[in-house]
């Protein structure tokens, strides 16, 4: 059989351009492919397609079959005896991916789970101590509702596929440099679904699945934690092919409070207390997270005391468990003395204060030891 020319076999005109050898290239390639291809002779014709683009996609190449036809001087004969694994087109994978999107793997059949998003949540002290409801916005792929996601414009659009027979696999054979191998695939037809859709769903044009940006009500349970992650199962993405959608994952940050500290589902309050209410006792209001709570401090109080006020801490909406307030008093030295005050404190000094304390034991010895 004589060789046909080149431009012919590719469908295009002698003066084409590099761009429109190789879109013609690819769609040839993609139509004679032998893994998918239901044209008879596919496989010589896809051969034929590849030696003509070998030659007409390089310009020397080109320039040498414009002048000499196929008995040009490096081209013809032999060289193009079977498919061209690594040549300057990138070869099989290439071809492969330019029509499955993204190579072999992704033409994987059968239901795909919907993936898992990640968002994150900033609550206030109180919203995480009390559990709270919230409104996010989320943008990510749902079933299609006008075809409940089967990507059909009815029922009866949906047809088992006539190619694989609803199996999703076929069998092929093809020509290669090693001889003739028959290998089993993912179905072209259907790109292994085993089903074909006849009139496609005009909203999501057959994938079943739309982007959207839908409001999502998260209910944060009591004592949630700053760093703490959220799982919502099932409010992920949309699946494919009837997948299971994928979880939301809600990352939680909480607002520093302007008294509290929480270490767990404990809080811890600083509270300021004078010289004389440490010195005599004192009954003291608490601000807790619920309101206030009366605390009574014994006399000789030292700074940084701690007194717990029990239960007055976070619940844990899940395991019940509740925390404490932890009061530490700091005694607070003041810096501004009214006369009167300065006069008090002097006649204070001026009497046998007990330093009962054993670091004012501590100093003395030591200056005694020392200095005197
Ligand atoms: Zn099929
Ligand atoms: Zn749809």
């Amino acid at each position: 059989m004589a060789k046909r020319d080149y431009y012919e076999v590719l469908g295009v005109e002698k003066n084409a351009s590099d761009d429109d050898i190789k879109r013609a290239y690819r769609s040839l390639a993609k139509k004679y492919h032998p893994d998918v291809s239901k044209e008879p002779n596919a496989a010589e014709k896809f051969k034929e397609v590849q030696e003509a683009y070998e030659v007409l996609s390089d310009p020397q190449k080109r320039e040498q079959y414009n002048q000499f036809g196929h008995e040009g001087p490096n081209l013809g004969g032999n060289g193009f005896g079977g498919f061209d694994f690594g040549g300057g087109f990138g070869g099989f994978e290439d071809i492969f991916s330019s029509f499955f999107g993204g190579g072999r793997k992704a033409s994987q059949s059968g239901p795909v789970r919907g993936k898992s998003l990640k968002t994150s949540m900033t609550l206030s002290f109180e919203e995480a101590a009390f559990g709270c409801e919230k409104e996010i916005n989320v943008t990510k792929y749902d079933t299609c509702s006008d075809c409940s996601g089967t990507g059909a414009q009815s029922k009866s659009d949906v047809e088992v596929c006539k190619r694989c027979h609803g199996t999703g696999r076929v069998i092929v054979e093809q020509n290669s440099f090693m001889g003739r191998i028959r290998t089993e695939t993912v179905c072209p037809e259907c790109d292994g679904k085993g089903k074909t859709i006849r009139n496609k769903c005009n909203t999501c044009h057959g994938e079943g699945r739309v982007r959207n940006t839908s409001k999502i009500r998260v209910r944060i349970p009591s004592g949630v934690e700053d760093g703490q992650t959220l799982t919502l199962p099932g409010k992920g993405e949309a699946g494919l092919n009837g997948g299971l959608y994928g979880d939301l994952y809600i990352n939680i940050s909480v607002k520093p409070h302007e008294l509290f500290i929480r270490d767990g589902l404990d809080i811890y309050l600083e509270m300021p207390v004078t010289f004389s209410q440490a010195a005599l006792g004192a009954s003291l209001d608490i601000p807790t997270l619920t309101g206030t709570n009366s605390l009574k401090i014994p006399a000789g109080t030292q700074t940084s005391t701690k007194f717990k006020i029990s239960g007055k801490g976070i619940t844990n909406g899940r395991t019940n468990q509740t925390g404490n307030l932890y009061v530490v008093v700091n005694v607070v030295t003041p810096t501004r003395l009214s006369s009167e005050q300065k006069d008090l404190f002097n006649r204070l000094a001026n009497t046998k204060e007990n330093t009962s304390d054993t670091t004012f034991e501590k100093i003395k010895n030591f200056f005694k030891r020392n200095f005197s």
